[in-house]
């Protein structure tokens, strides 16, 4: 997203384009590899431009100019220099938005984004999904383009189980439920799950449909540990324990 900080037409006088995406790469480079020197064990970029790209915003100007396929490529550029084993525990983000309860771009079908976004050399990809209406038809998209061998590396699907933006707390049984329709459609070795989104990803949020940030803030705790016990109760039906 921070490519979009130089002019999208012209260019800057004394900095090319292509000068400010060298240094724009090799400083996502570092942030990355400080993040693992500060003791992460995973990584990952908020990829949430994606769904964006693909919708014509008239609030957004930049959307209506096809630039998936660029932030596909900026990524792969961050990635590249990285080694297979580092990549297993880099993984991508996307979601619709998540601030105030709302979204930018669940209207966008998945289709659009899903069959670039596993072209990211990444290692895992954590998908908001169950707020998805038609859940059967992304978990098919996954299970068609995410790859085993992604320049050395496979990419695990993490499917959203858990909807952050809704203050209805998901029971464990749906979580397994989830992930026993979805491990018809993607490689159990390679599922995971997750929740849609962050559950407040700005400070000014007022999450209006929990009612305040703090009632929220329990709510996610409950969320998460069904997320935890279903996702156990799946490992085990599935025999991947
Ligand atoms: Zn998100």
């Amino acid at each position: 997203m921070l490519a979009l900080l130089y002019p999208l037409d012209g260019e800057v006088k004394g900095y090319t384009r292509e000068q400010f995406l060298s240094d724009l790469v090799d400083e996502c480079e570092k942030d990355i590899r400080g993040a693992f020197k500060a003791g992460a064990k995973r990584v990952s970029i908020d990829f949430t431009e994606g769904r964006l790209a693909c919708r014509n915003d008239p609030n957004n100007p930049w959307t209506g100019r096809k630039m998936l396929a660029h932030f596909i490529d900026l990524n792969n550029r961050v990635l590249d220099p990285i080694t297979p084993e580092e990549r297993r525990n880099i993984g991508i983000h996307t979601c619709p938005g998540g601030d105030c309860d709302a979204t930018h771009s669940a209207d966008v079908d998945y289709a659009e984004l899903l069959p670039s976004m596993f072209k990211m050399n990444a290692g895992y990809f954590l998908m908001q999904l169950s707020s998805e209406k038609d859940k059967e038809h992304v978990y098919k998209l996954c299970g068609q383009h995410s790859r085993a061998d992604a320049k050395g590396v496979e990419q695990v699907c993490f499917i959203g189980v858990i909807n952050p933006q809704n203050p209805r707390v998901e029971s464990p049984e749906e979580v397994r439920d989830a992930l026993m329709e979805a491990s018809k459609h993607i490689p159990k070795e390679r599922l995971g799950s997750t929740d849609d989104c962050g559950f407040s990803p700005f400070s000014i949020d007022v999450k209006p449909k929990h009612g305040s940030p703090d009632i929220a803030r329990d709510i996610a705790f409950q969320k998460i540990t069904s997320r935890v016990k279903g996702t156990a109760m799946a490992s085990q039906k599935l025999g991947v324990a």
